[in-house]
């Protein structure tokens, strides 16, 4: 008989689970919808339960869960489980109805949930960066440990995934003739905009990506560049590569993903047109392929490939993230937890957009020095970072 894979879908009514919810639609024959969370959208929860008839649901707390219960109490033989808040995150993450667990909450909330799914010895495929980005060597340890499978869903890491061998071993790049991790970027809204004009954008200019369709925060990373920086992070810890050897190149057009430089001269690369149903296909499918909904790419219709360096000055935040990486996991929590303290102020306007890299830089100089070895040591790190941050974006709406 053929098993259907049973998923679970932490962050469910995003942009990266919208994506995931089309291709399982699309390939219903050969996987179900075990469990989906939300935070606070508990109308779109409930239409993709009334859609996919998921056994656990996830809301923020207990009036939501009233709510999406009611919502749900016409059904006579559909009788979900509905969990609240962290626990009920962990409990699904870990739950031993799904094999694959697809972590595509926003920022720093998805750390606990992603660490229960690698516990639980889940397939992970791993949308979530943050949770990377603040605790990665405890991160990649628990997966060696607890014997999970890690598979990356950001488009330019699945994309090196998809270019290194199977046997790849992140522990030994050299001997798979690895060179550099070619990091590919768009270079955001503000690529070509002159320098003046960057310190008074607005939040709706910076979340209208050129090529991509995303949630509002990984938008505003990507005007800013952090969203590279933090992918600099993720393939740090992903592919096991030094940082001196992982270089950003920024490629407007978005058609190839990130490539491997190997020692025989070969350039490996994934192309394909700019949607995530392609990386979250692959993940969801691996070593097989499925169909995504996605257009053929058409070469004939391609313009020019273009590549150039990014330059520091334009993108600060790219630089402050390398400088992290190096400086290791207290530098890089410190520089996430301030990130998304900063973005958040943006979005909500109470400061400029170059101030997210004011503020970063001040929280990363005070904050990169200290020991963590646990995941809740990064938990209290992060906290404390967030409220140095929420002090500097005081400090810098005053200036
Ligand atoms: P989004 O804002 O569209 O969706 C976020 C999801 O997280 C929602 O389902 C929301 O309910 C949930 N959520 C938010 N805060 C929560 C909390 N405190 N507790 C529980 N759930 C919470 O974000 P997105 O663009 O889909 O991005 C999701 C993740 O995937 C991010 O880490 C992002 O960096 C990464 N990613 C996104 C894209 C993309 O194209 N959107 C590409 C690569 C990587
Ligand atoms: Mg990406």
């Amino acid at each position: 008989m053929h098993i259907k894979k049973q998923i679970t879908l932490l962050g469910a009514t995003g942009s990266i689970g919208t994506s995931t919810l089309d291709v399982i639609r699309k390939n219903a024959h050969s996987m179900r919808l075990f469990a989906a969370t939300a935070f606070t959208q508990v109308d779109k929860l409930a239409a993709i339960a009334n859609e996919f008839f998921p056994e656990y649901l996830v809301v923020a707390d207990e009036r939501s869960a009233d709510k999406l219960s009611a919502t749900l109490a016409h059904h006579d033989k559909y009788k979900p489980t509905i969990l609240t808040g962290p626990e009920g995150l962990s409990k699904t993450a870990s739950h031993n109805g799904a094999d694959t667990v697809m972590s595509a909450i926003v920022g720093g909330a998805g750390l606990v949930p992603t660490m229960d799914a690698i516990k639980a010895g889940k397939c992970v495929l791993l949308a979530n960066k943050e949770s990377l980005v603040m605790s990665g060597e405890i991160f990649m340890r628990a997966v060696e440990e607890y014997g999970a499978t890690l598979i990356p869903v950001d488009s330019e890491h699945n994309a090196i995934f998809q270019s290194l061998p199977a046997e790849y071993d992140r522990r030994r790049p050299d001997e798979f003739g690895v060179r550099h991790i070619l990091l590919t970027a768009s270079g955001g809204p503000f690529r070509t905009l002159p320098m003046e004009q960057i310190s008074s954008v607005t939040p709706a200019q910076a979340c209208a990506h050129p090529n991509w369709d995303m949630g509002r925060k990984i938008s505003v990373d990507s005007a800013s560049m952090m969203n590279k920086g933090l992918e600099f992070i993720e393939a740090f810890w992903l592919f096991g590569v030094a940082p001196e050897n992982i270089k950003v190149v920024i490629h407007p057009q978005s058609i190839i993903h990130s490539m491997v430089q190997y020692v025989d001269g070969s350039v490996v690369a994934q192309m394909g047109n700019p949607d995530m149903k392609t990386p979250i296909a692959h993940a969801l499918a691996y070593p097989s392929r499925i169909t995504s909904g996605v257009n053929d790419l058409n070469l004939f219709d391609m313009q020019d490939l273009t590549f150039t360096r990014p330059c520091y000055e334009r993108y600060p935040n790219l630089y402050l993230a390398t400088q992290a990486c190096k400086l290791g996991q207290a530098a890089t929590t410190a520089l996430n937890a301030a990130n998304e303290e900063a973005v958040d102020a943006f979005l909500n306007e109470q400061i400029q957009f170059l101030d997210i890299y004011n503020v970063n830089k001040r929280v990363m100089e005070q904050c990169s020095s200290t020991e963590l070895s646990t995941i809740d040591q990064v938990l209290a790190h992060d906290k404390n970072c967030r409220e140095l941050a929420q002090g500097a974006i005081a400090q810098v709406k005053n200036d």
